[in-house]
């Protein structure tokens, strides 16, 4: 039985993985803002040392993998809760529990799509530096979707840069990039008067013709996480329908 700490695991893509990994007998350690075995608030830094000792406390014998899925969607008030808990309560979270991870352990960011649509910019070197305070006042300052994109994009940066050190202890980090996934967060975003008709919009035209189930997310992330992806790290893999590939279809 391997054991896992995943974060935002009480609704949407995180509950859907959890799900999957009990299902399989493995054993999944929970971190939320309720409903979960540790309830903290990781847009915080009480909240992100909270949840790293917690975690630490329940698993006595170590981690094989941990999944940092809890986001905000950019239909929340403050665009610096973006930063605070998609970029820094991420990275907080495996900064704190790297050290615990098994030879072999595994690290799945959630990113997204929207991270390749936009471009690097002050926010997200501000991110990348770890500059909390700029990088909250530069969200604070910008436009609710280029907090959000920037920080998935900051959330891949920072991975790939963790990558050779991990590599070292014989540890991957791998992140996948959901497109459209029918989610609370996804909800909120439709029902926002300024925001929803151009997500509406944004699902009509995704290739595959629908947007994801957050089954469908969880499945390459425990592919992520399983030997098949043994030889797997700093990879970012779009898991959206198509759509990266119409918006790039150069990039690669
Ligand atoms: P969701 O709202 O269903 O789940 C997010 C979870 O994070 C919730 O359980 C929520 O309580 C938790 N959370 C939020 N703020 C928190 C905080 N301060 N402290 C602790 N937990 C907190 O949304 P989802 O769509 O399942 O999102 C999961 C991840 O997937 C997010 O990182 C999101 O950015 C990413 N993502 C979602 C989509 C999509 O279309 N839904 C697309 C790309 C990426």
């Amino acid at each position: 039985m391997a054991v896992y700490a995943i974060s935002g695991a009480a609704t949407g893509i995180g509950a859907a993985i959890a799900g999957q990994l009990q299902q399989r007998g493995d054993r999944v350690i929970s971190i939320d803002l309720r409903d979960a075995d540790i309830c903290a608030d990781l847009a915080t830094d009480e909240g992100c040392q909270q949840a790293i000792e917690g975690v630490r406390a329940l698993a006595a014998q170590g981690l094989d993998g941990i999944i940092p899925c809890a986001g905000l969607g950019p239909s929340v008030k403050s665009p610096s809760l973006i930063a605070r808990v998609n970029y820094f309560g991420a990275t907080t979270l495996v900064e704190g529990l790297a050290d615990v991870l098994v030879d072999g352990g595994v690290v799945a960011m959630i990113a997204s799509n929207s991270a390749a649509m936009v471009q690097s910019s002050p926010y997200t070197e501000a991110l990348i530096a770890g500059d909390e305070q700029t990088a909250c006042e530069l969200a604070d300052a910008a436009d609710p979707y280029s907090a959000y994109a920037g920080s998935k994009l900051a959330l891949c940066g920072w991975m790939r840069r963790q990558c050779p050190e991990l590599a070292r202890r014989n540890i991957r980090i791998n992140a996948v990039a959901p497109g459209i996934v029918a989610t609370p967060l996804t909800d909120s975003v439709m029902s926002d008067p300024d925001l929803g008709q151009a997500m509406k919009d944004f699902a009509a035209s995704v290739p595959l013709g629908k947007v994801a189930q957050p089954q469908q997310i969880a499945d390459v992330v425990l592919f992520l996480l399983s030997t098949g992806a043994s030889y797997m790290s700093g990879s970012v893999l779009f898991v959206d329908g198509g759509y990266d590939a119409v918006l790039r279809p150069d990039a690669i």
